[in-house]
């Protein structure tokens, strides 16, 4: 790992408990962590980055996305805008069922890379899509991926198993067996699951949402999990509590802490439906909320409550989602889009949380959702992840006396300047250091063309 002094840094933004800002400093990383926060630091014989103009922040992490949908976006004729979510689903399945390894492989490097272009170090993604086309070896694809971009990468082993006939929403041909799903996350984590503090791979048991597997899909993944002490995560209140409550007599939440899939292990993604009451559970039981911006607005889905689940001490972290819903992949523009929406209904709700609280949400609560102790914030004893941006940009002219909150109310539009991650630097000057770039562009749209574009006429 490596060892890198930045030079006066024009602000750098910690996110630690204190809030500490500091103007015109430095900060010493060694072996991957930080060791020292000051001014005028001297080290000889170590890469020394030149932080003048430049405003250094804890690098942000994602919480939940579905990479495979990169290559399944910008598709206005199947409309998440318009439709209704089942005949969106019916349409957009027709390609998701398609979808092979190669497919997997490049999306996912598209969608990581413009992750870490914005300054996402830590990656968390949603894998379901595991077909006849795809075979099994997806998030091994996927890791593949990420140790090229040098991200630290979450992989979530998604999976249904619920057929149609018995009132699942997802077609057959993306359906597993719980032994098939299970078996897999089994051989998952034991090839890649590192938990030790600085831990670039770590394997989360997801089955995609509970109306689309049997109850037992979701009582075997946390029997597992716990065994194999590792963390869970599946959709929640994102639309079906109508049809868990036909099909169970209960809502979601409740369903789920019937199963033990709750606690500080669990976090669900949306929780657009939640209730005062589910809100309040979920701060009870530690179970955090990936909130995605991107889809709440293009679907219409109603506002989170921040404040409230700030109040009863409910996680909130953020997350893009997949790009059929979202279409981009870069946690600046959900940070500022998240805020806007909180702004939208402040009035109703007698206040917004701050700009500044929302890029916590990103960097502190993510860290706390995933599990990761050192990650979140930049001070002595965690891990170098972080981004910088400069500053001496006609754009930000006029907006540069605040750094804390100038991500997310002025919001930074183009890529970041750098992003480091365990003292490495994975992205600097519009260079992703880990890959040639070009090739990759050339290489992934001839998979786009010949596995997706080609096999479907949705796209003619
Ligand atoms: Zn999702």
């Amino acid at each position: 790992m490596s060892n890198v002094l930045i030079k006066n840094a024009k602000a750098i933004i910690s996110c630690n408990e204190t809030d500490d800002l500091y103007w015109d400093t430095d900060i010493l990383i060694k072996d991957g962590l930080i060791v020292e926060i000051g001014k005028n630091i001297n080290q000889d014989g170590i890469e020394v980055i030149n932080g003048k103009g430049k405003f250094v922040y804890p690098g942000l992490i994602n919480t939940h996305h579905h990479f495979f949908q990169t290559f399944v976006r910008n598709l206005l004729k199947v409309d998440y805008v318009n439709l209704s979510v089942v005949d969106w689903l019916k349409e957009v399945y027709s390609i998701f069922k398609i979808i092979d390894e190669d497919v997997i492989y490049y999306s996912s490097l598209t969608a990581m890379a413009d992750l870490v272009k914005h300054g996402c170090t830590t990656a968390f993604d949603h894998q379901y899509c595991y077909t006849k086309n795809s075979g099994k070896f997806l998030v091994d694809r996927q890791m593949e991926a990420a140790g090229k971009l040098g991200i630290r990468y979450h992989a979530g082993r998604g999976a249904n198993t619920l057929p149609e006939s018995e009132g699942s929403t997802i077609c057959n041909e993306m359906l597993e067996s719980t032994d098939e799903f299970l078996s897999d996350c089994d051989r998952l984590i034991k090839k890649y699951h590192d938990d030790s503090p600085l831990s670039m791979q770590q394997i989360v048991i997801a089955p995609c949402q509970p109306i689309n597997s049997y109850k037992e899909t979701f009582i075997e993944s946390a029997n597992l999990a716990r065994s194999k002490k590792v963390n869970l995560h599946t959709h929640l209140g994102e639309g079906e509590n109508e049809i868990m409550v036909e099909k169970y007599g209960k809502r979601t939440l409740e369903w789920c802490q019937d199963i033990g899939f709750v606690g500080s292990d669990v976090w669900f993604a949306h929780g657009w439906e939640l209730t005062n009451n589910e809100i309040k559970t979920l701060g009870q039981v530690k179970s955090g909320v990936s909130h995605c911006p991107g889809p709440a607005v293009l679907g219409g889905y109603p506002i989170l409550d921040m404040k409230r689940f700030e109040k009863e001490g409910a996680i909130i972290s953020l997350g893009c989602d997949g790009s059929a819903t979202n279409d981009g992949s870069s946690l600046l523009d959900t940070l500022r889009m998240g805020y806007l929406m909180q702004a939208y209904n402040s009035k109703a709700r007698g206040g917004s949380v701050t700009p500044y609280e929302m890029l916590k949400m990103a960097t502190v609560n993510g860290a706390k959702t995933l599990g990761r102790d050192k990650l979140g914030s930049l001070e002595i004893g965690k891990a170098a992840d972080l981004f910088m941006i400069d500053t001496e940009k006609l754009e930000l002219l006029g907006a540069l006396h605040d750094p804390k909150n100038i991500i997310s109310r002025v919001g930074v539009t183009g890529n970041v300047w750098l992003t480091m991650v365990n003292g490495k630097t994975v992205y600097k000057d519009g260079i992703l250091t880990g890959i040639n770039e070009n090739e990759i562009v050339i290489a992934g749209q001839k998979v786009f063309n010949n596995s997706i574009k080609g096999k479907s006429s949705i796209f003619n």
